[in-house]
């Protein structure tokens, strides 16, 4: 990977693990700081290898602890960041959760936490970030954008998905945040788009491939035949943040090796 991000400064919420974890690492190998946020005490020491594994191979940040559903919180985490780097180029709201249940016996607990997490706290980091970028404007030195706002959607911001329609719909909702938020600062020179990663390996979905059997259902619903790896993800968000993609707003880029190909009627000829 080239330093397509040299002396750009991102946040990646949610980064202690898996997805972000990843972005995290491959934003900071294109050059850029890195911020790994991370939630709860027990994932404070997985942030910070992620950030030892960072400075060790010469990139700069820092890790903050912050529940991105909590406004206060995540007001104080880009205080942090302004004041250490003075501003911020890029924001990858990644960090959401599942909490499964059949629709008669979801209980509004786990309605309220997926959605608080899932869709406010997109909300509320990506708010936060399109502020300082508006105030800072475009620098030509740090990017040809004033930002760019990186949201985590899922295929299921198009799959409907019985048994989680907490995370489904918090998903359909990041589809139409991101877009209505694309059009809305697209003036300001912001750029948003989502990601939509189909089934990624990550602790997340580990029921799904957890067993041989398990892996070999969950691969009937990928056309490309295999399952996802965080890398798959992390490339397409240096991409996404960097100025190859400088024309690209609004936009969901699907990285799910077919998923969403309707794969059942690949036979039904
Ligand atoms: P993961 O569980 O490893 O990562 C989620 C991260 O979010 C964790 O580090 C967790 O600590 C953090 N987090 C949870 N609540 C938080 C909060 N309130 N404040 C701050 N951080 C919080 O799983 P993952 O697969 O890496 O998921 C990352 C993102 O990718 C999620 O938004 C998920 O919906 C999305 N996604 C994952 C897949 C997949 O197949 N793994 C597919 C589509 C979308």
């Amino acid at each position: 990977m080239g330093k397509q991000l040299q002396g750009q400064v991102a946040l990646v919420t949610g980064s202690s693990t898996g997805i972000g974890a990843a972005v995290a690492q491959a934003m900071a190998d294109a050059g850029a700081a890195v911020i790994v946020n991370f939630h709860s005490d027990k994932s404070r020491e997985d942030a910070e290898k992620i950030l030892e594994e960072i400075k060790s191979a010469g990139g700069d940040g820092f890790v903050h602890q912050c529940d991105i559903s909590k406004e206060e919180e995540v007001l104080s985490m880009y205080s942090a960041i302004i004041s250490r780097y003075g501003t911020l180029d890029i924001a990858v709201t990644n960090a959401g959760i599942q909490q499964d249940a059949p629709f008669l016996e979801m209980t509004l607990d786990q309605w309220n936490a997926v959605i608080s997490t899932n869709l406010t706290g997109q909300f509320l980091c990506a708010r936060e970030a399109a502020r300082e970028f508006k105030r800072r404007g475009v620098q030509t030195s740090r990017s040809k954008a004033a930002g760019k706002i990186i949201c985590m959607s899922s295929v299921h911001e198009v799959i409907p998905w019985a048994g989680h329609v907490n995370y489904a719909a918090s998903k359909g909702g990041v589809k139409l945040l991101m877009q209505s938020m694309a059009q809305e600062l697209a003036p300001y020179k912001i750029r948003v788009n989502s990601l939509g990663p189909g089934a990624i390996k990550t602790r997340i979905n580990k029921d799904a491939w957890d067993t041989p059997e398990d892996e070999q259902q969950l691969l009937k619903l990928i056309p490309y035949g295999r399952i996802g790896a965080p890398e798959d993800i992390a490339r397409a968000a240096v991409w996404l943040a960097s100025d190859e993609s400088d024309y690209v707003t609004g936009t969901t880029l699907l990285i799910d090796g077919g998923m969403t190909l309707y794969p059942g009627f690949a036979d039904n000829g």
